[in-house]
C-alpha cells in the first residue's frame, strides 16, 4: 500500500515537472539543478558561475532550503534575480514549489536558470523539478564512499563536479575511486575536479555550460 501511494506522488510531481520544463523552453531558459549533501559547496559554486559569466549569460536562481533565506541573500548580493523556496521541513523541491515560485521571478531575458536543491543527498534524486540537466555536487571532504552509498543521486546526474579538490593535501580521499564508483553506476555521467575557493577547474565547468547553452538555443531554432 505504502508503495503505491508513493509512486501516485511521484507520477503526479512528473506530470508537473513536464508542465515547468515546457514552460522553460518556451522562454527559451536552459535548466540545471543542482544537488548535493550540506556544505559541500552549492552556494558558492553559483556564486562564483554568475560573477564569472555574468558578462555573457543571464543567470537566474532558484534557493530551495527548509528554513532562511541566507543563501538567497548571497545570491542577491551578485545582482542575479533569485528566488528563495522555503520548504517548511521538506527535505527536497518537488515540481510543484518550483511551479509556484515561478511568478516570483521574470524569465523573459534568462538564458540559464539555475535551481540550488535542499542539501540532502537522498530524495532530491527522485523529484523532476522541470531541469534539462541534473548536476550533482560532491565535496571531497565527504569521503570517497558515497557512489556506494547513494547511487541514486549518480544515477539520475548528467554531470558529476567533485569539489575542494585544493583540500587533498589534508584528506584521505581517493578521487579515483569516486569516478569509478559513480561510473559504474552511470557510465554517461560527465566528471570534473573543481575548487570554487581557488577557481581551479571552473573553466571546465564553464566550458561544460556554454556547450549545453549553445546545442539548447540551436534545438530551440
Ligand atoms: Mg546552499
Ligand atoms: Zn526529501
Amino acid at each position: 500500500m505504502k508503495v503505491s501511494i508513493v509512486e501516485n506522488i511521484l507520477k503526479a510531481n512528473d506530470r508537473i515537472a513536464e508542465q515547468n520544463r515546457n514552460f522553460f523552453k518556451s522562454k527559451g531558459v536552459l535548466t540545471i539543478n543542482v544537488m548535493s549533501g550540506p556544505g559541500t559547496g552549492k552556494t558558492s559554486l553559483i556564486e562564483k558561475t554568475i560573477n564569472d559569466m555574468s558578462d555573457n549569460i543571464n543567470i537566474a536562481v532558484i534557493e530551495g532550503d527548509i528554513q532562511t533565506t541566507y543563501d538567497a541573500d548571497r545570491i542577491a548580493k551578485t545582482g542575479a534575480q533569485v528566488v528563495q523556496i522555503n520548504t517548511g521541513g521538506a527535505c527536497h523541491l518537488d515540481a510543484n514549489m518550483i511551479s509556484q515560485s515561478l511568478n516570483q521571478i521574470d524569465l523573459d531575458c534568462v538564458d540559464l536558470l539555475i535551481i540550488e536543491n535542499v542539501g540532502n543527498l537522498v530524495c532530491p534524486a527522485e523529484f523532476k523539478l522541470g531541469e534539462d540537466f541534473n548536476i550533482a555536487l560532491l565535496s571531497i571532504t565527504e569521503g570517497d564512499d558515497k557512489p556506494f552509498k547513494y547511487p541514486l543521486i549518480f544515477n539520475v546526474s548528467h554531470l558529476l563536479l567533485i569539489n575542494k579538490i585544493d583540500l587533498l593535501p589534508y584528506i584521505d580521499c581517493d578521487i579515483k575511486k569516486i569516478k569509478d564508483g559513480a561510473l559504474r553506476i552511470n557510465s554517461d555521467l560527465e566528471v570534473l575536479e573543481i575548487s570554487c575557493k581557488t577557481g581551479e577547474g571552473l573553466d571546465k565547468w564553464y566550458d561544460w555550460l556554454l556547450k549545453k547553452l549553445e546545442n539548447f538555443k540551436k534545438t530551440k531554432k
